[in-house]
């Protein structure tokens, strides 16, 4: 039934040396948990298609994709700010790429991978399966990140088994099809420098411009060219990774593990483990219990992604690129990065224009937010509506004096301004979600999906696809966390 998909292997086409091909090792007995109708529709899967028993075998790693070239690809990269060396695809197997759309209704491949298929020859010390808890997590983010609008690799489905896992306790199975046009990462790169092999850098560095950044970066026909086209490709992954930056801080995204080799040449949020959307505002928040020295805590990621963008360009001196050069384009991150947070944070607030005076207002803000841990979220979104009654926004702070003085300067900001006072609420409302993927919600999808039944993540799938919108019914989603909330504990162990 999948037959009359087609299917491209344009990874595969690279040398050997990038990747093993291999088979994926099946779950047992596999159910399909959920399926996501709009990342289907991509891929220009039918309903009947996504029922069929054929997409559940390959989905489930127990056949192949018809047409399709099994790998999983190497890659090495720096993990907490140490040289981690070899990694790779441990858990995940690449398809093969399905001729689809984009949500534009652009034209494009989509590579499809398995997350939890079993062993690879890069697994480690790792079993190559992941448990449901992390599938469902990861499945859900994806699509919040959808909804949000927010650059991210997508998930198809999620198939399940009575598969035991162990990790600190006994879990169960389960594999998640993620699909992104690409999964290279900045580690993919770093494994060429460090195995000085600059000839297969050049290799990946023409491939990646090609097919992915062939409008804004020149090929360069000889070697006198490739510094132009290693600077081009850099100016692009740096103002990728910046805005994807601005965008996780203003929506309190915590990625939790910044690696090299959790960095997404194309820019996109990718390898979902720990990560939190915040609850309460802690600017040094740390949602992966794993990072006991707060490496990748909230205050920290804009930095983070500058020095990982380091250990990228880096690579580049083995290919003629001089030291002087690298740092000129590096030096634009930081520049990007600020606009495009300013920018966002005034959309946010509702202040059209910046004035002076609004960065102590915003900084006042951020400092309200984190004494009194009020919501982050729901702190924004009750923002829009003080003018007209601030009673709800009010009730997110526990000292009361402190936030009204603030609110107090806001109002008179906000009362300078002309026109008409809907049009700034639909606005902040536009870039203020009302429905996050809080921890305690994914949680609650977990549990059911335990019981094999997806109906929390089709309710969560609902509100996430339109976060910014309010949905009828659907306030459970909208409401701050319960006291157990507090003690969800989220790690690397996935
Ligand atoms: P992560 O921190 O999840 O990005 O994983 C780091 C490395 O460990 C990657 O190369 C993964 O493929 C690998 N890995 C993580 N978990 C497993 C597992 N259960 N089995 C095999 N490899 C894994
Ligand atoms: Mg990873």
């Amino acid at each position: 039934m999948l037959n009359s998909l087609l299917v491209s292997n344009s990874f595969a086409q690279l040398p050997p040396e990038f990747y093993t091909r291999l088979q994926a090792r099946g779950l047992n007995n596999p159910s399909l948990l959920h399926v996501n109708s709009d990342v289907a529709g991509l891929l220009g899967l039918s309903p009947e298609q996504t029922a069929s028993e054929d997409f559940l075998r390959i989905m489930s790693g127990n056949a192949p994709l018809p047409g399709g070239v099994t790998l999983a690809a190497v890659y090495s990269g720096h993990q907490f700010g140490v040289w981690a060396g070899q990694l790779g695809d441990g858990r995940a197997h690449l398809l093969g790429a399905v001729a689809g759309h984009d949500a534009s209704g652009n034209p494009c491949d989509w590579e499809l991978q398995l997350k939890g298929a079993g062993l690879t020859p890069y697994s480690r010390m790792g079993d190559g399966r992941a448990v449901l808890r992390s599938s469902v997590r990861e499945y859900l983010a994806s699509a919040a990140m959808v909804g949000l609008g927010i650059p991210t690799t997508l998930a198809l489905c999620i198939t399940q088994s009575d598969d035991p896992v162990y990790r600190e306790t006994t879990e169960t199975a389960a594999i998640v099809t993620r699909v992104a046009p690409s999964f290279i990462r900045f580690g993919s790169f770093e494994h060429w420098y460090a195995n000085r092999r600059p000839d297969l850098l050049r290799e990946l560095l023409n491939y990646v411009v090609c097919r992915f950044f062939a409008d804004e970066v020149k090929l360069a026909q000889n070697d006198a060219e490739v510094p132009a086209m290693v600077c081009g490709f850099l100016d692009s992954v740096i103002r990728r990774t910046a805005l994807l930056m601005a965008d996780w801080q203003c929506v309190g995204f915590c990625h939790g593990v910044m690696n090299t080799d959790n960095m997404s040449i194309l820019g996109l949020t990718i390898d979902y483990g720990p990560y939190g959307f915040m609850d309460g505002f802690q600017a040094n928040h740390i949602c992966n219990h794993s990072d006991t020295e707060g490496r990748y805590a909230w205050n920290q990621q804009a930095s983070i992604g500058l020095w990982n963008l380091y250990r990228l360009a880096n690579c580049f001196i083995s290919l003629g690129v001089t030291q002087d050069a690298l740092v000129q384009c590096l030096d634009r991150y930081e520049p990007i990065f600020t606009e495009a947070f300013r920018e966002k944070m005034i959309r946010k607030m509702g202040l059209v224009q910046w004035q002076d005076g609004d960065e102590e207002l915003i900084d006042q803000w951020w400092q309200l937010l984190h004494a009194q841990k009020a919501d982050f979220t729901l702190s924004f979104r009750y923002l829009s509506e003080v003018m007209h009654d601030d009673s709800r926004f009010l009730a997110l702070f526990t000292d009361r004096p402190a936030a009204e003085q603030w609110l107090r300067q806001y109002k008179a900001r906000i009362a300078l301004m002309e026109g008409n006072g809907q049009e700034r609420v639909d606005s902040m409302n536009a870039v203020n979600p009302l429905y996050v993927l809080r921890n305690y919600l994914a949680e609650r999808a977990i549990w059911d999906a335990k019981l094999k039944n997806p109906s929390t993540i089709e309710k969560l799938l609902t509100v996430l696809r339109n976060p910014f919108v309010e949905q009828a019914g659907m306030e459970q989603f909208a409401a701050l966390p319960p006291e157990w909330a507090n003690e969800i504990a989220v790690s690397c162990s996935s």
